[in-house]
């Protein structure tokens, strides 16, 4: 197989979720497991998108299919191919959707036959395994063009678009006639909150699946602050001479420990043990706002406090889908570069190690953990996992108010929403704000692990797409 890549998925019992919902919530999880085993027997559920980490839709998946492996359910991932005209194409829709220019440029029939061209060999690879009792779900717009092709297998076909804004512009509009005429056929759409569903399309078909996260990924799982200490120092992210082991749980269950170091891309040292930590957690994408982040915190929060800030994103050639990663953290380093010395030293850069996905998981638990406060700066986000697996740490978090961010934070109880997303000020004020006020600050964290575990935990997202496929397919 040329294009297409099997990505192995593990098995794990989804009775564990036991321990961590209420009795009602795991009364009516648990009572889908063994309906789910029977009403998916023979069926595989297919799942398409085009990368196997890095980003939330990855995260998202290696966690849900897991479970329903572990209950007995066929679900399998497959990332596709392409070449670089093609995720840049895809990644100028990406943010298009999100009302963004861009690269901007154009998305006319050159780069439909090219977006088209790309996707021939991975349908020719596919179409072959899929059956018509299967199910397929095409991931964003990287394998919305697939959707005719795979439809005449048969096999029902749902397109799932984890990107979306709330009021909708022209760049918006223009990505969406793009996609549009590929996703026609699809049997269902699912978005991520109902703002996002677009205008004219067949309003029966489209379903809202807020996103989850697991309570019990490397990424997620609990950790004893000694560790926390450990794993950050180990990986020279904040040194604290602590000489705990820097250990997690992988996702098999077995032994885990990090290993490889973080680059500081500004070159400096970590950031030291005893003060305070802001940190922002994200790929090196411009509507994460990298340089906003930085500004905000010299200009509001590093003269009133000794907080550092810790912007950290993974390694930047891990993210094959995302071609701009690398401008995007030069441009912050451009800005890191611009600060008076006082504030270099202040902050940090980090590239995360990808080379394992789940040592990278657990460098972000334990930074997530160990910061005073979290950041999400976004100027545009379909969801925000990182804003759930934060809120899940119980910690305190500022983000901006928009997109899928909304659904989780609500405001002064969960976390501090910025109303204007380019107001660096207020994000500064608002991060100042809990730095300072330490009872406030703890509350909402630990309003904010409450309202995870109500909302947005794997079994709510998995229960809701059991319901659609048994809908779709009887
Ligand atoms: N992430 C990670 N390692 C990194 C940077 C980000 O694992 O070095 C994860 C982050 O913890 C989150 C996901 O990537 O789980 C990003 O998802 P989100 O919905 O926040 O944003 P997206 O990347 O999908 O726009």
């Amino acid at each position: 197989m040329d294009h297409i890549t099997d990505v192995p998925i593990g098995v794990m019992a989804p009775q564990r979720f036991e321990s961590v919902l209420d009795e009602a919530a795991y009364e009516r999880f648990s009572s889908l497991f063994e309906h789910a085993r029977k009403l998916f027997e023979g069926r595989v559920i297919w799942n398409v998108n085009s990368t196997a980490s890095g980003g939330g839709v990855a995260e998202m998946l290696r966690s849900l299919l897991t479970y329903a492996r572990g209950a007995g359910v066929d679900a399998r991932w497959v990332v596709i191919d392409g070449n670089q005209d093609f995720f840049r194409v895809t990644k100028r829709i990406h943010n298009n959707l999100h009302g963004a220019t861009g690269d901007g440029g154009f998305l006319g029939e050159p780069e439909r036959a090219m977006y088209e061209g790309a996707l021939a060999g991975n349908a020719e690879e596919l179409i072959p395994l899929i059956r018509p009792e299967d199910i397929v779900i095409l991931h964003d717009p990287q394998t919305a063009g697939l959707t005719e092709g795979l439809k005449a297998t048969g096999a029902t076909i749902i397109w799932r678009c984890h990107v979306g804004l709330d009021t909708p512009n022209d760049l918006a509009r223009r990505a969406w006639s793009f996609l549009r005429p590929y996703i026609r056929t699809a049997d269902a759409y699912v978005f991520s909150r109902k703002a996002f569903a677009w205008e004219d399309l067949d309003d029966s078909k489209i379903y809202i699946i807020a996103p989850s996260i697991d309570a019990f990924s490397p990424k997620n799982q609990e950790m004893e602050t000694t560790t926390v200490a450990s794993i950050l120092d180990a990986t020279h992210l904040v040194e604290d001479g602590s000489h705990e082991h820097p250990v997690f749980i992988r996702e098999d269950g077995s032994p885990g420990r990090v290993d490889r170091a973080t680059q500081m891309f500004d070159g400096g040292p970590p950031a030291p043990s005893s003060v305070p930590i802001v940190t922002q957690v994200s790929r090196w994408d411009r509507l994460k706002d990298p340089i906003g982040v930085i500004e905000g915190f010299v200009r509001r929060v590093a003269p009133h406090s000794d907080a550092h800030l810790i912007v950290a994103g993974p390694a930047v050639a891990a993210v094959s889908d995302d071609p701009e990663g690398a401008d995007v953290l030069r441009e912050a380093f451009e800005a890191w570069q611009g600060l008076p010395d006082d504030m270099k030293s202040r902050v940090h850069l980090a590239c995360l190690p990808m080379d394992d996905g789940q040592e990278n998981a657990a460098i972000v638990n334990a930074l997530q953990r160990r910061a005073d406060v979290i950041v999400q700066k976004s100027l545009a986000e379909g969801f925000g996992l990182t804003v759930a697996e934060g809120m899940w740490k119980a910690r305190p978090l500022v983000a901006s108010r928009i997109g899928g961010i909304q659904d989780q934070i609500v405001d002064g109880v969960t976390g501090l929403l910025v109303d204007d997303p380019e107001d660096l000020d207020e994000y500064g004020d608002a991060v100042l704000k809990l730095l300072q006020d330490k009872a406030a600050a703890q509350r909402m964290g630990e309003e904010a692990q409450r309202r995870v575990r109500e909302e947005f935990l794997g079994p709510r997202s998995l229960i809701q797409y059991a319901g659609l496929i048994e809908k779709l397919i009887t």
